[in-house]
């Protein structure tokens, strides 16, 4: 039984949960990653039901808490996807694993190893590119990343490829200077290419952290989805709902593992059943 089936099976279909019941609710809804304030909505929402239909109530809450936006990637082509982060988040290991998913889905790919003040991270993605039979795009280590994402750009147009995924810096001095440089890195691109998507990648493992840190990238710069990560781990789930409550931005994929496969497309509906 996930998350919230044992406490929903208590407070439905008895006359009477007791507030020991409803204590363990609020409980497992905070250690669940949700946060105060939706916790305290889901409460609301299954208190004001009668009894019997509490746990429908709090099923319907968490559905409407999710995202109603299109998780949908834009087909536009050729355009740019912007993967932008926090470091260790997963932004490299997803970058690849979302060119692997386009490619398998018929889409021509080539990859921008952008993320140069982070010297791992351009081997992290050639070697991802060996292995996936991806072209990567790279400079030297340290190279101003809005220049490699302004060259990679230019070959995606000229070689005709479809997508161009650019994986970006995600640790500068202050968090104004690593704003500024992605607001570059997107002006750079679209001088070439149109950028179709800027997908923040959030690890659940870091619960309401998380939540911090998108709500940061969400104030400046203007974010079409989320990849959610390391959903594999030991995080209780409910950061997702948190993520769509407060920022409104729709989780699209989610990584669940180390290998390019374990990487899907977010179902809100496997989500909800996952919880309960
Ligand atoms: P970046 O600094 O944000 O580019 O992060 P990386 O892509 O280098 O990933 C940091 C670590 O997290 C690496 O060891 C990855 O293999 C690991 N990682 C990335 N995504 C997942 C995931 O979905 N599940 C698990 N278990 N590990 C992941």
């Amino acid at each position: 039984m996930g998350l919230f089936g044992k406490i929903l099976a208590k407070i439905t279909g008895t006359a009477h949960a007791s507030s020991a019941d409803w204590a363990e609710l609020e409980a497992a809804l905070l250690e669940a990653d949700l946060g105060p304030e939706l916790a305290d909505k889901i409460l609301h929402a299954a208190r004001s039901a009668k009894s019997e239909s509490a746990s429908q109530a709090v099923i319907s809450t968490l559905r409407s808490t999710l995202c109603d936006k299109s998780r949908a990637m834009s087909l536009q082509v050729p355009s740019a996807i912007l993967v932008v982060g926090v470091n260790g988040t997963g932004k490299t290991t997803s970058s690849a694993k979302l060119a692997n998913a386009l490619s398998a889905n018929g889409q021509s790919v080539l990859l921008a190893a952008a993320d140069t003040f982070r010297a791992a991270a351009v081997d992290q993605l050639l070697t991802w590119g060996e292995r996936l039979d991806i072209d990567v795009v790279h400079g030297a280590v340290n190279a101003d990343p809005a220049s490699v994402a302004f060259d990679a750009a230019q070959q995606c147009l000229a070689r005709k490829t479809d997508c161009l995924i650019v994986d970006t810096a995600g640790r500068m001095h202050t968090k104004n200077d690593l704003m500024d440089q992605l607001g570059k890195v997107k002006r750079v691109v679209e001088k070439v290419l149109p950028v179709s998507e800027i997908l923040l990648v959030v690890d659940a493992t870091t619960g309401q952290n998380g939540l911090t840190q998108a709500k940061v990238f969400a104030e400046s710069v203007e974010l079409t989805g989320i990849i959610l990560t390391k959903v594999d781990g030991s995080a209780p789930g409910g950061i997702a709902l948190a993520i769509e409550a407060t920022l409104g931005i729709p989780i699209k994929w989610v990584g669940s593992g180390e290998a390019a496969a374990d990487f899907a497309p977010f179902e809100p509906e496997a989500y909800i059943q996952s919880l309960l």
